[in-house]
């Protein structure tokens, strides 16, 4: 058996400032470079999905036939320009034949200035060249907004079940499974699918606490023969097309068994709608709560500043937790990491022990932010160099480029030169906090910091302060939705909320 096998990731958030083009695919921001033909097997001990695939079928003796694997970091739409050459690759290649199943490994979210549907599209095209009885498998990330158009062109689609994302790998591994048994079976698998009706905020899928963590276990329980595969994929939540939103599905040989292993996970989903529910905090309200909280507490309440986390696009700066904190007299608090890289200089000029007057961080041009004119005491610096130790990056090297530690009243402010998600405990550590002894950190992330984090938490919450990413759905402009889509859980549908729509 020959396996042409291809990858090509993007998530799309369709409100972002800034397109993906091919030269972001060329470079992989944060994934792997972009690679060819045999290169790509190259990828075989990588976590990503085709690793994963690669792995299994050539334990199997498959020979695989590798095209291209190219992935971008999160933004606003791809460009037609770099959807078409490298969705041209691919096509190119499976217009030459000579194979007999197809693996791809995609995202689900990717929203192209010509389709809403990227996936969608290029499927349909292989489709049309390779005929309805070509097994044609692909995985999908936690963040795919799947369409109908995906369904009706891939004979199975299979999505990541963590988030933090930890099992890409695995979910290649499940796909080439399912392609075996296709191959074996030599018939169609039955599909069920079930749309969730409410769109769930992204700091609400995290798969290390519940409900969300419930559902990996859910998951792995109903999928136990006659049921050859479940997935549920709680979608992108800023993707602005009629399709955006949670998705449920089922494979089997039976159709009854999938059907009801599809309602299983709906009625699960549904009937626990209140607890997808993110409980948002204002800056005022989370300091308040993190004060009342830390006042008896032997571990350091953390509040995520999620808005401005510079993994989905924030800059890392904006000053509305500092405001707050100070605003409500927080003491032995922390946050980490403002990106200013002149005010670190600053800093290094000033010396430890100084005291200097700053504007400090607010860069981003956000609405509601700007920067903090205070007197800072210079408490610590370093040049920056640090390894993680957390479960995230372990062992890797970090470089924050000149870091400081700079205190206004009760609250300490690690600085850096270089912008980096608070992955790991280091990245205050290099700013000499210690934050185990913080009664309050604040953290410029959504959910990667819980990895490390969430063992030293006497409680996470979860702010809206000013940043670049709407982290509830409700918030977002949207102008395209599906009219009876609930834009939060328990919230108002999308027709509701702009009469228009309806
Ligand atoms: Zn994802």
């Amino acid at each position: 058996m020959k396996i042409l096998i291809a990858g090509f990731q993007h998530e799309t958030n369709t409100f972002a400032p800034t397109k993906a083009s091919y030269e972001s695919f060329v470079q992989g921001e944060g994934f792997p470079p972009m690679v060819r033909g045999a290169d790509v097997l190259g990828l075989r001990d990588v976590n990503v999905p085709i690793g994963g695939f690669i792995k299994v079928m050539q334990a199997h003796g498959r020979e695989l036939r590798p095209v291209i694997w190219a992935g971008a970091s999160a933004s606003a739409h791809v460009t037609t320009d770099a959807f078409e050459r490298i969705g041209g690759e691919i096509i190119a290649a499976v217009e030459q034949g000579g194979f007999d199943a197809i693996y791809l490994d995609l995202h689900g979210a990717m929203v192209t200035e010509q389709h809403d549907d990227g996936e969608g599209e290029l499927l349909e095209r292989v489709r049309r060249i390779v005929g309805d009885r070509m097994p044609v498998v692909v995985s999908l990330d936690l963040h795919a907004n799947v369409t109908a158009r995906m369904f009706a062109h891939a004979s199975a689609l299979v999505a990541y079940r963590t988030y933090p994302h930890v099992d890409m790998a695995e979910t290649g591994e499940r796909a080439a499974r399912i392609l075996e048994d296709l191959m074996w079976e030599q018939r169609p698998l039955h599909r069920a699918m079930r749309r969730v009706p409410f769109l769930i905020p992204v700091n609400g899928m995290c798969t290390l606490v519940e409900p969300a963590r419930g559902m990996v276990g859910m998951l792995a329980d109903l999928e136990t023969r006659p049921v050859v595969s479940v997935s549920f994929a709680p979608g992108f939540p800023a993707a602005d097309f009629p399709e955006c939103g949670p998705t449920i599905w089922a494979y089997s040989f039976e159709e009854e068994v999938a059907e009801r292993a599809a309602d299983a996970l709906l009625a699960k989903i549904v009937g626990e709608e209140s607890r997808w529910e993110v409980p948002f905090l204002a800056p005022d309200e989370a300091a308040l709560e993190a004060i009342r909280l830390s006042a008896s507490a032997s571990r350091p309440v953390i509040i995520a500043d999620t808005q401005d986390n510079p993994g989905v696009g924030g800059d890392s700066n904006t000053m509305g937790m500092v405001r707050a904190l100070l605003r409500n007299g927080a003491t032995d608090a922390a946050v980490g990491v403002i990106w200013d890289a002149e005010a670190a200089a600053a800093a290094h000029r000033a010396g430890v022990g100084a005291r200097i007057a700053l504007r400090l961080g607010g860069r981003s041009g956000v609405e509601g932010d700007s920067p903090l004119e205070a007197l800072f005491e210079v408490e610590h610096l370093s040049d920056g160099r640090f390894r993680f130790d957390g479960p995230m990056l372990n062992g890797m090297e970090g470089e924050l480029g000149p870091v400081a530690c700079l205190r206004v009243e009760g609250v300490r402010i690690a600085v850096s030169s270089v912008k980096m998600q608070v992955f790991d405990r280091n990245l205050f550590r290099v700013a000499g906090i210690e934050p185990e002894r913080m009664k309050i950190l604040v953290n410029k992330s959504s959910v990667h910091f819980r990895a490390d984090f969430e063992a030293i938490a006497e409680a996470i919450l979860v702010a809206k302060a000013p940043g670049p990413m709407a982290a509830d759905p409700a918030d977002l402009p949207w102008e395209r939705l599906d009219p009876a889509m609930r834009v939060r859980p328990l919230g108002p549908s999308f027709s509701e909320l702009s009469p228009v729509a309806g």
